[in-house]
């Protein structure tokens, strides 16, 4: 079942059950206080915290999202991606708990046949919050294994806005992949064995005072509500389609064989290179799609965060052998495999490469110059029997061949050795402290006679002439 077939079944079912269903919202989050749109539920937020009334009271969509806060899992485990799609469902005010439960129950569980994903009930396995008996107790009404129900604390089922406002417990749905991969004993014991596909969020309270989850405090029941559940598109991509992970899917894996077709190397023999491959694969796409919604590299914000993913394209393919250009390769088969989803890609194909490709070149600029350098250093270092490359070589690195110091850190770390970044950090200060000094020379060295004409000019009473003299008013 391919990725969109997949999205599209949720989106039919939920339709059918009377949700309006909206498309995705853009991935420049419209909540200031992240840079991305990270989950389903991000333009619903207004909606949730009962600011606006909703244009209908159930809805669905399947929303694009970015989370870099995953970005060190990419390529590592078999389900994290920088972006990935969330489908979810959604009530404001309207069903609750036994619903959402009976929705995702029968979604996951009806034939192919009919519309489902046809997953075995005794695969499937729930979490539920510590005081949830009620939740668990419809879980079973549904037909599911009581043994196959896990109780989770505050930290992982109960969630809120991290500020006052509505919050609730969740209960999460997994699949069990099988014993050859991992231990027995259900989510708590193996979260790679048992996949987490699918969260349901059930708001009923109003909590305030959320330091921590530990000691927030529920004012009371909130009058309106609400559901908000997220699933994970790639998730229930690679379970469905048989696959190992989520690189593996319809929508990414035709980037993995383009690298291996620049490359040489084959996907699945190496261990390592298999990491890189997939971080090739899920960057591509990530950079494509942030790229889409009109970011553009730069040193602040979302274009940083797009211009590390670029860079560590770039960088992946080198430790695959690559030095040549990459993105011309990789980006257009990216949009082939995420175009049926997104037909919009192709109208802003053209502006995107044509940015991305620069991106690369003058990457590739700067990493000519300062490679060998790194290099040098950190042959250094080894020679000396240190772990540590110096922060002077560092900070030269930085200040002669520009290399950012992420960088550093990450080519450096690739080779075993850190980096003095304390030191380095020390050198960027004094450079600064050095550079406002002479700024303040300077000014102080300036010729200010020009000024004395015009202060002399100030000193004599000036006129009004606005209510005279148009010309006078600068209309
Ligand atoms: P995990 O603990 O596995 O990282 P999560 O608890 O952070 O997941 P939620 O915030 O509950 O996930 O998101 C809802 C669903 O979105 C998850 O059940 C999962 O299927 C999917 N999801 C979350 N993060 C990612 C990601 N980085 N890549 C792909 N899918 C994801």
């Amino acid at each position: 079942m391919r990725t969109s077939e997949i999205a599209k079944r949720y989106l039919d079912y939920f339709e059918k059950h009377d949700h309006l269903v909206v498309p995705s919202a853009s991935l420049i989050s419209p909540n200031p206080t992240t840079l991305f749109t990270i989950a389903g539920m991000v333009p619903f937020i207004p909606y949730l915290m009962g600011e606006q009334t909703a244009p209908y009271p159930r809805m669905a969509s399947n929303q694009k999202c970015v989370r870099t806060l995953d970005i060190d899992e990419v390529g590592k485990t078999t389900r994290h991606g920088t972006f990935f799609q969330m489908i979810g469902n959604f009530s404001f005010g309207d069903y609750f708990k036994e619903e959402a439960i009976h929705y995702a129950w029968e979604l996951l569980t009806l034939p192919v046949e009919q519309g489902g994903y046809g997953l075995a009930p005794e695969k499937l396995w729930m979490t539920t919050f510590t005081d949830d008996e009620e939740a668990r107790a419809m879980w079973r009404n549904e037909g599911v294994d009581p043994e196959h129900i896990q109780i989770m604390g505050m930290e992982d089922n109960f969630w809120t806005t991290g500020g006052p406002g509505p919050g609730g417990p969740c209960s999460e749905i997994y699949v069990d992949r099988g014993p050859e991969y991992g231990v027995e004993g259900g989510p708590i014991a193996d979260e790679n064995r048992y996949i987490e596909i699918w969260d349901l969020v059930f708001e009923n309270y109003e909590v305030d005072n959320v330091k921590s989850k530990t000691d927030l405090h529920i004012v009371g029941e909130l009058e309106n509500k609400n559901i908000d559940t997220g699933a994970g598109l790639e998730r229930l991509a690679y379970l469905l389609q048989g696959k190992q992970n989520i690189y593996e899917t319809d929508e990414v894996y035709p980037v993995i064989e383009a690298a291996e077709r620049l490359s040489g190397h084959k996907y699945g023999k190496d261990a390592d290179a298999d990491v890189r491959f997939r971080v090739v694969a899920d960057h591509v796409r990530s950079a494509l799609m942030i790229m889409s919604d009109g970011v553009r590299p730069s040193n602040v914000g979302r274009g940083y965060v797009l211009r590390r993913l670029l860079r560590r394209v770039v960088r992946s393919m080198r430790m695959l052998g690559v030095t040549d250009p990459v993105l011309p390769s990789l980006f257009p088969v990216s949009k082939a495999a995420m175009e049926a989803s997104y037909p919009e890609l192709n109208d802003t194909f053209h502006d995107v490469t044509e940015a991305a490709y620069g991106e690369e070149d003058t990457f590739l600029r700067t990493l000519e110059n300062g490679t060998t350098i790194l290099d040098v250093a950190v042959r250094k270092a080894k020679e000396a029997g240190e772990e540590t490359v110096s922060g002077k070589d560092a900070f030269t690195l930085h200040d002669t061949y520009g290399f950012p110091i992420e960088l550093t850190l990450e080519m450096a770390a690739e080779q075993g050795v850190k980096v003095d970044e304390a030191k380095f950090r020390e050198l960027m200060a004094e450079q600064k402290g050095r550079a406002r000094a002479d700024a303040l020379k300077k000014r102080h060295n300036v010729d200010l006679s020009v000024y004395d004409d015009f202060k002399k000019t100030l000193a004599k009473p000036i006129d009004f002439l606005g209510y005279t003299d148009f010309s006078a008013r600068g209309t």
